[in-house]
């Protein structure tokens, strides 16, 4: 990982970099893009939960009894509808114990602003490791909504994943909410005027879920 600041944490992995060259080509198919969002998000997973604290456990071996860990506190993974459901999907197999929250936000056509019409987050997320996923760090106008929604819910660790994030999302997201570390795959230059990450990889959801 390189640190772009103490907050932001983007991934050099060759996996990572070599998944996102497929992402963004847009001859990839629905069916592969899948898969490669499915993988990275697992990547981008890992590299968050790095410094999660271990309780120690004794087990016991065929052979022997020894020491042993588990992660101290229940994880909650929470993609914003609808592409973060494509991080949850590749997560959730390496992750399975995780409760899951869901936040539905659409954008008052006047306003701009993100309105919730969904949320619903475990009843345990004040004490839990907390994951907010979406593909796309764009605006941000949406992450900091959700992320705003999960602190006004009680949680207090909070990290968020995404693919592709962009300089304006970036400090929008950093200035709302300093304490919430960023991890991502990428950071875009630029942003266009419907609100799209440039190069990025077009609508992630349309994308993912073939609706383009
Ligand atoms: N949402 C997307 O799916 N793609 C973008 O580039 C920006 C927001």
């Amino acid at each position: 990982m390189n640190n772009a600041t103490d907050k932001v944490r983007v991934s050099d992995h060759p996996l990572v970099l070599a998944g996102l060259s497929v992402l963004r080509a847009k001859q990839t198919t629905p069916e592969i893009f899948r898969r490669h969002l499915q993988e990275m998000s697992v990547f981008l997973f890992v590299e968050a939960s790095r410094n999660w604290k271990t309780d120690a456990i004794e087990i016991e071996t065929p052979l022997a009894s020894c020491a042993g860990v588990v992660v101290a506190k229940p994880v909650v993974l929470v993609p914003i509808l609808r592409a973060g459901l494509g991080m949850l999907d590749g997560i959730q197999r390496i992750a399975p114990e995780a409760a899951i929250g869901h936040i539905g936000l659409y954008r008052d056509a006047e306003t701009l602003k993100p309105v919730s019409y969904y949320n619903k987050v475990p009843v345990n997320v004040a004490a839990a490791e907390v994951l907010l996923l979406d593909p796309m760090l764009a605006t941000g106008n949406s992450a900091c909504e959700a992320a705003s929604i999960l602190k006004a819910q009680g949680a207090r660790s909070i990290q968020f994943l995404c693919i592709v994030a962009c300089p304006a999302g970036i400090e929008q997201f950093c200035r709302e909410h300093p304490d919430i570390p960023i991890i991502t795959a990428a950071i875009d230059p630029a942003l266009d005027d419907h609100g799209y990450i440039v190069p990025g990889l077009g609508d992630a959801g349309d994308r993912y879920f073939g609706t383009g």
